[in-house]
């Protein structure tokens, strides 16, 4: 069976959906909701902002209750089926995030058992055919396949074959019929 590992923040949860509702709810700002989709939340903070941001993530409680991101579920369950599951999340950046994630994916993804579940830095570490994440370092630092799930703080990127949401995975990845 082919390994397909899925990174979690803005691939598995909509994690830059809460870091906007944050922005737009507790910060003093101009910008709407608009703007986060097209531009990063580098490009639009201001660095304290970001630094603020940073520490609101490190929260116990940040990675608990975040949406799944639509059609997830369904589309990794059928996957199963064909591809041997892995998630790979570079939880280290935020120490306190581990259990948070934990307790996301069991609750979300049950079928998903722990020993599939890897909680790494740097993701060259990950030995998979493919890898579905948002971020560019992350597949530039990775030896299989990479695929690109888009986000607005990845729009600019042509080297990568893209999928912007769930049912274009299930397109590339599934038998359809
Ligand atoms: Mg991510």
């Amino acid at each position: 069976m082919l390994r397909l590992t899925l990174d979690m923040d803005d691939v598995m949860a909509d994690t830059h959906e809460k870091l906007v509702s944050i922005v737009l709810n507790d910060f003093q700002s101009t910008l709407d909701k608009k703007d986060f989709e097209v531009k990063s939340l580098r490009e639009l903070l201001h660095p304290k902002q970001l630094t603020r941001l940073h520490k609101v993530m490190n929260e116990p409680g940040f990675f608990a209750n975040i949406q799944v991101k639509k059609d997830a579920v369904e589309t990794v369950y059928k996957l199963s089926r064909f591809y041997e599951i892995y998630v790979a999340t570079a939880a280290m950046e935020f120490p306190n995030s581990f259990k948070d994630k934990f307790d996301w994916l069991h609750k979300h993804f049950d079928f998903i058992p722990w020993s599939n579940i890897v909680f790494c830095g740097h993701k060259s570490i990950i030995h998979s055919d493919y890898l579905i994440d948002d971020h560019v370092r992350n597949l530039n630092a990775f030896k299989g396949e990479g695929i690109l799930f888009t986000a607005a703080h990845n729009l600019q990127d042509k080297t990568y074959r893209r999928v912007s949401n769930w049912k274009d995975v299930a397109e590339l990845f599934l038998p359809n019929k």
